[in-house]
């Protein structure tokens, strides 16, 4: 049922934790911690009042800038709070008001963490993935439709595929970590689906950026947001695009 209070309240909801998580995925890989110091500006040092921090608004308002000393500040933040409020209303749209919908908030609050981790250094947290595995195991063995194997064959698939992937240099263990609690999330076979199209979505995007001239041949890039995405994808459409499927091959 779709309620215009519910929806206005779940996308608030979803930007202020997305501000959080852009504090997570930022500090914890260079071991911060996340509760202290306050946010401050990187170039100038100046303490973040309220006003400098209300999600997306601000950044839009300063021009991408910083309020007292003009730095530039980077869109990835706004785009990490804008995203994770969409994804936020997104799930509630798809899933109502449900068990489930705790399982997507939470599988997306993960995707966004991991992606905004890995386009800043390249790298997807131990830590991280460590926090949410034993919430996302509890809540897909309470809230499923299936059986929980069906959970078990996703993440041994995802994680098998991405792992030799991996360890033939293509892709990085956090990745393949990280694909295992996609596809125990997802299931089978929407793990596949989603890896396929994260890997299309991937080298389309490092294709283009490696005409155009913004990378290079065998420069290493970051594949967690990829990853993210196609997991998103399936876990919202995975049966109806593999149904869809299905139907035109018969
Ligand atoms: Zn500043």
């Amino acid at each position: 049922m779709f309620n215009i209070f519910v929806s206005v309240y779940v996308t608030m909801l979803g930007l202020i934790l997305g501000s959080f998580y852009n504090v997570v995925a930022l500090r914890i890989p260079v071991g911060k911690s996340i509760v202290s110091p306050p946010s401050r500006c990187p170039k100038c040092g100046t303490r973040l009042k309220g006003r400098d921090l209300v999600p997306v608004l601000s950044w839009i308002l300063s021009s991408g800038k910083c309020r007292y000393c003009q730095a530039p500040v980077s869109g990835l933040y706004a785009l990490g709070e804008g995203v994770t409020g969409l994804l936020f209303l997104w799930v509630y749209l798809r899933t109502g008001l449900s068990g489930e919908s705790l399982v997507g908030w939470v599988l997306v609050s993960l995707c966004v963490i991991v992606s905004v981790s890995d386009l800043k250094y390249m790298l997807i947290p131990n830590k991280v993935l460590l926090f949410f595995l034993p919430v996302l195991v509890l809540l897909r063995i309470i809230y499923t439709e299936e059986s929980i194997w069906n959970g078990v064959l996703g993440a041994v698939v995802g994680g098998g595929i991405v792992l030799l992937l991996a360890l033939a240099g293509g892709m990085g263990m956090g990745d393949a970590k990280l694909f295992v609690l996609c596809g125990w999330v997802i299931g089978f076979p929407n793990v596949i689906l989603a890896f396929l199209l994260s890997s299309a979505i991937g080298t389309l995007v490092y294709g283009m950026l490696m005409l155009l001239g913004f990378i290079k041949r065998k420069q290493p890039v970051p594949f967690g947001p990829w990853l993210a995405i196609g997991t998103i994808i399936a876990y919202g459409y995975g049966s109806e695009i593999i149904g869809g499927y299905l139907s035109l091959i018969r």
